[in-house]
């Protein structure tokens, strides 16, 4: 049997064996395309979350001794099995996030990538030499922090949990990773990947369970060094809150409401199909989705119509029929965006097409149709908060500084790109907008494994992805040593 299917009950997986909660609570898990029960899965409770933390304290010291270079081996070997097993955690991934099978298939294949990338870089993770006075010299290590927390979200359970782990697990850390109640069903199935590949019980173990339950048991821990929180600003203040009073570290990766800067000499034939996946893609449903337009007025109407053909054109279903866009995950995240069409509306903004809670035939899932809303001004609510849904707010400006300006004025900061035939224009937009990531005529890199991702303002701080995560995942010590000639 793959470690990756469906059952009728999931369990949590803690030292190594997978096992019900203790209190015997379990709650559903939906399958967003029919909103009928996929699978019922064990709810951690305290008990079970701290039965996780003392395993992964226990595992700990003795992964942090496996030398770097078998770390490494072990993280390239579960790239490997996942690609082994790719069709069917891939299924299994459409139908627990509701996500077209080939969109499933793509990050199964980013999930190989994160392990593979940090399974080379296990054995490259150098300190620096500092030269002191005299002969005298410090030198630095980058040493494990011990148990980290990762709590995810449920737009993307399988690329986000293997970021999180791959790097945790390469520097040596022990994790307990707790995964959104929505979709928890392959952060678990890695967990019995790395289980396969050899890493020893206890150094992953994965909670799913209740955010307010398990998820604050786990920010409350003052036997945890340090949390990675993927999600939403509330929650996020509440981990951060409850990570303060232990003074514990965090790393958080919150929201965004990315602009796509089309300035007048863009490329729209290019443009076009690039800006409506960037939107559709999870159903919108994605931290760095692009949700804003900022457009030269010159080419507003050129380009609202051409996005309105692309938008009526695509196709909505069940993910496991591989249509361009599925459902929205849960009945709540649909209301939540239906309601925000109505905000659109009552604020002055046209809606030229989609919006409704589209129909699919024979399913009673969670569908709605991208929306594309034109007459947006920057104060306005669809323009400024995340709406989490296959939204487009189009903003038409006048001159290239009010373009960087508008793409600015957002609490936001995570993503952009930048839509110029002119190389000049192009660079002083990448350099001036205030995100983590800056695209230049194209949006996103894959899964962009290699590169660095963080927000600004309020779409968090840290950073994940890259090597620059190494060092999230690692405190430096540093040994400083006095040099005595022989004959002083
Ligand atoms: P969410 O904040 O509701 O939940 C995220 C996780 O936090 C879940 O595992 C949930 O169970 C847990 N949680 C809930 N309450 C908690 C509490 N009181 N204490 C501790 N944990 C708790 O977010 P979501 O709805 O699952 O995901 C959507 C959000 O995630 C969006 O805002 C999106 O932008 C963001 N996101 C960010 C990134 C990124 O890398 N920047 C990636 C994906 C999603």
């Amino acid at each position: 049997m793959s470690v990756a299917t469906v059952e009728d009950r999931t369990d949590l997986y803690i030292a190594g064996a997978r096992r019900p909660a203790r209190s015997g609570e379990r709650f559903e898990d939906r399958d967003p395309a029919t909103g009928l029960r996929l699978t019922e899965v064990a709810a951690a409770g305290h008990e079970d979350v701290q039965a996780a933390i003392d395993a992964a304290r226990a595992a700990q010291p003795g992964w942090a001794r496996v030398p770097p270079r078998e770390r490494g081996a072990l993280l390239t070997e579960v790239a490997r099995r996942i690609r082994g097993v790719a069709d069917d955690l891939a299924r299994v991934e459409s139908t627990d996030t509701g996500k077209p099978l080939s969109q499933a298939r793509a990050d199964v294949e980013v999930a190989a990538q994160y392990f593979a990338f940090y399974g080379g870089a296990a054995d490259k993770v150098y300190g620096d030499t500092i030269p002191l006075d005299g002969d005298d010299f410090a030198v630095t290590f980058r040493e494990p922090l011990g148990v980290v927390a990762q709590i995810i979200p449920w737009n993307y359970p399988l690329q986000i949990g293997a970021r999180s782990l791959a790097v945790a697990l390469l520097a040596g850390n022990a994790t307990v990773l707790k995964p959104a109640e929505e979709a928890p069903l392959t952060p678990l199935a890695l967990a019995e990947l790395l289980a396969g590949a050899g890493l020893p019980p206890g150094v992953v173990n994965v909670v799913p369970g209740l955010g307010e339950v398990a998820g604050a048991y786990l920010a409350a821990s003052d036997d945890i060094d340090h949390i990675t929180f993927t999600g939403g600003a509330e929650t996020g203040r509440l981990v951060m809150a409850a990570a303060a009073r232990n003074l514990k570290p965090v790393t958080m990766e919150l929201g965004g409401k990315s602009p796509s800067v089309v300035l007048a000499d863009a490329d729209l034939s290019r443009a076009v199909p690039v800006i409506t996946k960037a939107l559709i893609q999870n159903t919108g449903q994605t931290c760095s989705a692009g949700t804003r337009v900022v457009v030269h007025a010159s080419r507003h109407d050129e380009l609202v119509d051409r996005l309105a053909e692309a938008f009526a054109a695509v196709r909505v279903g069940r993910g496991l029929d591989d249509p361009d866009m599925g459902p929205l995950i849960s009945a709540a995240q649909r209301e939540r965006v239906l309601s925000y069409l109505d905000v659109g509306r009552e604020e002055g903004s046209r809606m030229v097409t989609g919006g409704d809670g589209r129909r699919v035939e024979g399913l009673d899932g969670y569908f709605v149709a991208p929306a594309l809303l034109t007459d947006v001004t920057p104060e306005m609510r669809v323009a400024r908060e995340e709406i989490f849904g296959p939204v487009l707010s189009v903003l038409a400006v006048d001159d290239d500084d009010e373009a960087l300006r508008t793409a600015n004025d957002s609490p936001f900061g995570l993503i952009a790109a930048v839509w110029t035939s002119d190389v000049d224009r192009a660079l002083w937009l990448a350099r001036n907008l205030q995100c983590g990531q800056v695209y230049v005529n194209s949006y996103g890199a894959g899964g962009g494994v290699p590169l660095p991702f963080g927000g600004y303002k309020r779409s968090g701080f840290g950073r994940e992805k890259g090597l620059e995560a190494i060092m999230e995942y690692t405190q430096v010590k540093t040994i400083a040593f006095d040099v005595r000639a022989p004959r002083e």
